[in-house]
């Protein structure tokens, strides 16, 4: 440590002389730098110019990292390098007794990189080209100076290639843009229900069968009636192409971490081999999203295939950790095989929950034997585990909480700011994802510690991971869609979470510096961060709205309509300066207003659907607190505008309590006739619509007590009032336990709701 911090004061100090150093200057390389400094703007002495042609003097570097210089050299910039230690103008000088991994540039009248390793070099590579500056055809750098290392060793993207098939060229495409932004860990998901792909030569029926599915679900699995595509549909890597991809990966400092799932997520083995379940009945790879009943079966028969398989794959990933997924492993087949029932009775175990710790005991102590760690989803922890098993934390931060505290290896990916299949922006214009909503903003914001964990705790902490789940990822442009840019903000929380740019001044860097390379490596990124923002508040007449812009002088164009079954009216147009506010009044009488929102700088069009009613912009008070993930704020119940289906996320209220209480304060005492409230059902996510819905009204001269029940799952309830009231108290209950036979059985099922609407 200490000798790391003199050798970079030596570095420091002798480019002081050479530069007018301008302190907190913004690097324009992506993730941001731990030290940066720029030779002050516009002297001339201030930039070097670049050669289309640069030689390089490389007598330390190995082969591979020469090559990737040339080959990063060449797709970022155009740039050939050739090396020549006599007209050299990049000069690499490896250091020793410095941090792992840490690098430094010095760009003067030549360009100095010394670096720690290979990795760090190769580092440094990615930031040399990315401080390169194009302004009409000519290439220049800033002197200055860069020192820089990562703070996490994990730092992952995870890619389904089971729901989606990639094929090895898109995966090696993949593998070049986690290298740009500095990853190190593909966690490569390889099997699931809808397709198993890679090649087992002991089994190989596993790809010949299970590698393809007959038809695939369209739309979201949750629109009904169900549709779906009859093209067979599949595909799978061989061991070579597997050894062709993961060599492609270590020539860039990236760790293959593959995922064999396990017990669950099984059907498409089972298809191949229907043997290794409960029931033995064959049943064909799966079609449709979701958890499956039918998973690997715990008798031995089962575990020594799974050893088996696993014995034959090790050789193929030269990397410590081995994926054995252990998420959402239903236990209704455990339950009734006698085979599964003998091995807890023998093993002496609890019950099903113990069988899936032990499963999963069995798979540690094999891995562990082979010199491999095991690392799984957080329900590993479960029953126990075994102290060598790292988790993965997913269903939020407290699988890993716990984990750490039990003293395993963690890796932070909770759904809520890193699955990136979840929606990025909230315009109809965004492509079909599975649900939720997790914008660029919120990813920036993560960090893989949590508050809750002590010092101990975070020791174990290896970093954190994006997972690209592909139910709804059919192609690789869609796919660059849902992972760029939100993995830049992500490589900046793992790289260098502590001197993280501001939102806005990285925001400023993905347009200015980043966009651009992007565009021109041709990836389909997302720009819904550019997207105008709707803001909604409160209004003593209804509701406000303001629409803002990345662009402080932005007009919108507001087209108003009024709408009813007999069709669309004109209203009126309005012009509205950036921020400034539109007042949508509660007493409107309309069915429907429909608003057009033009930008007049981004150029795009959003339409915004109101419906208004007598609690709009209304005070809603919480008497059970949602689920903190699904609030999107009290307003959502009274602002007029449905949620989305399939689900968004946004615009919802998610409750995971079995009863829901809540109060609507109106500012005075009003005449209403009913209460309509708007529930979503959709059992295939656990969301279910109430059973029954009790309103109360006990400031009122007569007491009202009504109860509306609903045993049929209408998303729908109307409830009579016809009375003045003030407020409006709504008791909503649904079933303690989600009943056997359907999704998320023994659970608690969620609730959710996107207007209560009074007339
Ligand atoms: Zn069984």
């Amino acid at each position: 440590m200490c000798k790391f911090f003199f050798s970079y004061l030596v570095v420091f100090m002798s480019i002081m002389s050479v530069i007018a150093q301008q302190q907190n200057a913004i690097c324009p390389i992506l993730p941001n730098p731990v030290t940066y400094v720029k030779s002050n703007p516009g002297s001339q002495s201030g930039t070097l110019s670049v050669n289309d042609t640069l030689f390089f003097s490389a007598k330390e570097l190995t082969p591979n990292v020469k090559s990737q210089l040339v080959y990063f050299g060449g797709l970022l910039q155009g740039l050939t390098l050739i090396e020549s230690e006599r007209n050299a103008s990049i000069t690499f000088k490896k250091q020793v007794n410095v941090i792992p991994d840490s690098y430094s540039i010095t760009i003067a009248d030549k360009i100095t990189i010394q670096y720690a390793n290979d990795a760090a070099c190769f580092y440094a590579i990615q930031s040399l080209m990315q401080l390169i500056h194009i302004n009409n055809g000519e290439k220049t750098l800033n002197k200055g100076f860069v020192a820089d290392y990562p703070n996490y060793k994990w730092r992952g993207l995870h890619l389904d290639v089971s729901r989606h098939f990639f094929t090895k060229e898109e995966v090696k495409r993949f593998l070049d843009l986690m290298a740009i932004y500095k990853f190190n860990v593909f966690h490569w998901h390889l099997t699931d229900d809808q397709g198993w792909r890679i090649e087992s030569k002991r089994y190989p029926k596993l790809t010949e069968i299970g590698a393809w599915r007959d038809s695939t679900v369209k739309d979201h699995y949750s629109t009904k009636p169900r549709t779906y595509d009859i093209t067979k549909y599949g595909g799978f890597y061989t061991q070579e192409d597997v050894k062709e991809i993961v060599h492609y990966a270590a020539d860039r400092f990236i760790t293959v971490v593959p995922e064999i799932e396990m017990p669950g997520h099984a059907r498409a083995a089972l298809a191949a081999y229907p043997n290794f379940s409960c029931t033995g009945n064959a049943l064909p790879v799966e079609n449709l999203w979701g958890v499956f009943d039918d998973i690997f079966c715990a008798k031995k028969e089962t575990l020594d295939f799974l050893k088996d398989l696993l014995d034959e794959f090790i050789p193929l990933f030269p990397g410590t950790y081995f994926h054995v997924g252990g998420d959402e492993a239903p236990k209704t087949r455990w339950k009734k095989c006698s085979n599964c029932q003998e091995v807890i009775t023998d093993n002496k175990l609890k019950d099903e929950h113990e069988l899936q710790s032990y499963f999963i005991r069995q798979l540690d102590e094999f891995l562990t034997s082979k010199g491999k760690k095991l690392i799984g989803w957080d329900e590993i922890l479960e029953g126990g585990l075994s102290s060598n098993a790292a988790v993965m934390s997913w269903r939020g931060f407290e699988g890993g909480i716990e984990a750490s505290r039990q003293g395993h290896e963690v890796v932070m990916t909770p759904g809520s700011h890193c699955y990136f299949d979840h929606y990025q922006g909230k315009t109809k214009e965004e492509p079909l994802a599975i649900g939720g909503y997790t914008p660029l903003s919120k990813v920036y914001e993560f960090s893989p510690i949590s508050p809750n964990m002590s010092a101990t705790q975070a020791s174990f902490v290896l970093g954190g991971q994006a997972n690209l789940w592909t139910e709804y990822i059919d192609s690789f442009d869609k796919l660059m869609y849902m992972a760029y840019p939100r993995a830049i903000a992500l490589s900046q929380t793992l790289w260098n979470p502590a001197k993280k740019p501001s939102f806005e001044t990285f925001e400023q860097l993905l347009i200015e510096n980043h966009f651009p390379i992007l565009d021109q490596l041709k990836i389909n990124f997302s720009r819904s961060n550019l997207l105008p923002q709707q803001h909604w508040s409160s209004h003593k007449q209804g509701l406000k709205v303001n629409f803002s812009s990345k662009k402080e002088n932005d007009l919108f164009h507001l087209t108003i309509f009024q709408s009813s079954d007999s069709g669309k009216k004109f209203t009126k147009e309005i012009m509205l300066q950036n921020k400034q506010d539109l007042i949508i009044d509660r007493e409107l009488d309309s069915p429907e207003l429909l608003v057009n929102v033009h930008s007049e700088h981004y150029g795009f069009e959003q339409q915004v659907k109101i419906i208004p009613h007598k609690a709009l912009g209304e005070t809603v008070h919480y008497l059970t607190s949602p689920n903190k993930q699904y609030d999107s704020g009290k307003l959502t119940l009274v602002n007029g505008q449905k949620g989305s289906r399939p689900w968004k996320g946004h615009e919802w209220v998610g409750f995971d309590t079995s009863t829901v209480a809540l109060r609507i304060t109106l500012q005075k005492k009003r005449r209403i006739k009913e209460v309509d409230i708007s529930f979503l059902n959709e059992p295939g996510s656990w969301i279910y619509s109430p059973k029954k819905i009790q309103l109360l009204n006990p400031d009122g001269r007569k007491k009202l007590d009504r109860t509306v029940s609903n045993e049929n799952g209408q998303e729908r309830i109307k409830i009579e009032v016809n009375r003045k009231v003030k407020n409006i108290y709504l008791y909503i209950s649904n079933w303690e336990e989600i009943p056997e036979g359907n999704p998320g059985a023994g659970h608690v099922p969620w609730t959710f709701i996107d207007e209560i609407f009074l007339r």
